[in-house]
């Protein structure tokens, strides 16, 4: 059955055909990890796990990259401002690398909850800065890019064509909209930073043919996703904020290099919203998936709830509506498990029903009315097709709650992580926290003491 994808470069629907039959390469906007990724950045990573999801129903292969920028990402999406790591490190007193780490687990941990299958390739851009830098001489070499002394290079946007054709940007509407106080020293506002230069006490630096310095963040993703996934890739995704910006450059460097069309499918998740308004990081407005294990909720009812908006909408966050989805979910598991088991063939029609919906640009709020149809009418063979469909939806029908008391054994593991930690025997304390983690739980060493989540891992 064929597959519809809305693309964001042609701004239609179009069916959707790989490079290499039976193969996708997905190239996924991670995380950069200065702080914890709030509840609308994993909505974001929800969407990207539904369509692997959604092409390996479909009997794809899938491989998917999912870059982790722990370096280079500027206050400012269009480079200005301190690199948000430094600033955050400088903030929490540890360095870029202990920050990177603490935040990159915590936000594994995250996708765990949600159910997110794990990208089978994760990248940090620390350890791509040869490829970054072997990119950036490539652009200067072809022309592509300038050096403005005591500052950095720059990629010039007026070399490259097509430059805007993502976004539908026009560069002189650029230039008549550029804020007054850009970077003069760039030939065109839009142009933007390729590699900044280090002054020697930044912390995060590398050696390089213009001296000490660190990449900027766009050519992270364009570094990693040609590493991992070769010159034209399938499908790119991210958050509609990175059309206008981060993605066109991607694009720009990318195919300034190549010479050829980069992403075949552009895919971007639309925002969530807190009780109407925006949420980011910056405003600190931000609900985390912490704060909502710690008020009780399961995980993967925001999961459901962001399964019953389309991707391509608005999601309005409220509490309310996370106690419906939460009800929905607990009755939509109760009535499943109750279903009786049958070895007889699912009903074809319901089945079919499923798979267009989904192969319609993920329309998985209409998949999600089948997935109650089949629970609701029970017949033989209902129970195997739900759990078919779950594969998808990730929903966990057969999730039993269990007690979230803490066992006798952890206890004594957290006790000694005290113990250590008392001691300033940080490797053991981090060790011990690893072995926690594994087993379920969570623990967050805050200036107020350390505090612990507990969620037994399901068995499956
Ligand atoms: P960042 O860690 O800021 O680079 O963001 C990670 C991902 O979350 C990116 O794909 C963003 O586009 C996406 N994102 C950021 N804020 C939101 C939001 N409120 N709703 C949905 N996605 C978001
Ligand atoms: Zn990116």
């Amino acid at each position: 059955m064929e597959i519809k994808f809305y693309n964001s470069l042609s701004r239609k629907k179009e069916v959707f055909k790989s490079i290499y039959p039976g193969m996708v390469g997905i190239y996924v906007c991670g995380p950069t990890v200065y702080d914890y990724a709030h509840i609308g950045n994993l909505r974001s990573y929800i969407f990207s796990d539904l369509l692997r999801r959604v092409l390996e129903f479909n009997n794809y292969k899938v491989t998917q990259v999912m870059n982790i920028t722990d370096v280079g990402h500027l206050e400012s999406d269009a480079d200005e401002g301190e690199d948000k790591m430094v600033e955050s490190s400088r903030r929490h007193k540890k360095t870029p690398w202990e920050l990177a780490r603490y935040y990159s687990d915590d936000f594994m941990l995250r996708l765990e909850q949600l159910n997110i299958k794990k990208p089978g390739i994760i990248c940090r851009a620390t350890d791509h800065i040869e490829d970054m830098i072997a990119m950036v001489e490539k652009l200067m070499d072809k022309g592509y890019a300038y050096r403005i002394e005591g500052d950095g290079i720059y990629f010039e946007v007026e070399k490259f064509a097509d430059y805007g054709k993502l976004s539908g940007n026009k560069l002189d509407a650029l230039k008549a909209g550029a804020r007054v106080d850009v970077n003069e020293r760039k030939r065109h506002p839009a142009d933007f930073a390729l590699w900044k230069d280090a002054p020697p006490q930044h912390i995060m630096q590398w050696p390089s043919p213009w001296g000490p310095g660190y990449p900027g963040w766009h050519i992270e993703c364009s570094a990693m996703a040609i590493k991992y996934l070769g010159e034209q890739i399938d499908i790119h995704t991210g958050g509609v904020d990175h059309v206008p910006i981060h993605h066109e450059n991607e694009i720009a460097q990318s195919e300034a290099i190549t010479g050829k069309r980069w992403v075949n499918y552009w895919l971007h998740g639309e925002f969530l919203q807190v009780d109407s308004g925006k949420m980011s990081k910056s405003l600190e407005n931000f609900h985390t998936l912490a704060d909502l294990l710690d008020k009780g909720y399961d995980p993967l009812a925001f999961r459901y709830l962001c399964l019953n908006a389309h991707y391509r909408s608005q999601l309005n966050f409220t509490f309310e509506a996370l106690d419906g989805a939460q009800t929905a979910l607990q009755r939509l598991r109760q009535g499943w498990q109750k279903l009786p088991a049958s070895k007889k063939k699912p009903d074809a029609k319901l089945l079919q029903a499923f798979h267009s919906a989904i192969n319609d640009d993920l329309n998985i709020p209409l998949a999600i009315s089948y997935l109650w149809e089949a629970v609701r009418d029970g017949k033989p063979g209902s129970k195997e097709l739900a759990a078919r469909f779950d594969q998808v939806l990730g929903l966990k029908l057969d999730y039993v709650e269990k007690s979230k008391e803490l066992p006798e054994d952890l206890q004594q593991l957290l006790k000694q992580r005290e113990q250590a930690r008392a001691e300033k025997d940080w490797a053991l304390s981090d060790k011990l926290r690893d072995q926690l983690a594994a087993r379920g739980v969570i623990v967050r060493d805050t200036k107020d003491g350390t505090t612990w989540e507990y969620n037994p891992p399901s068995d499956k």
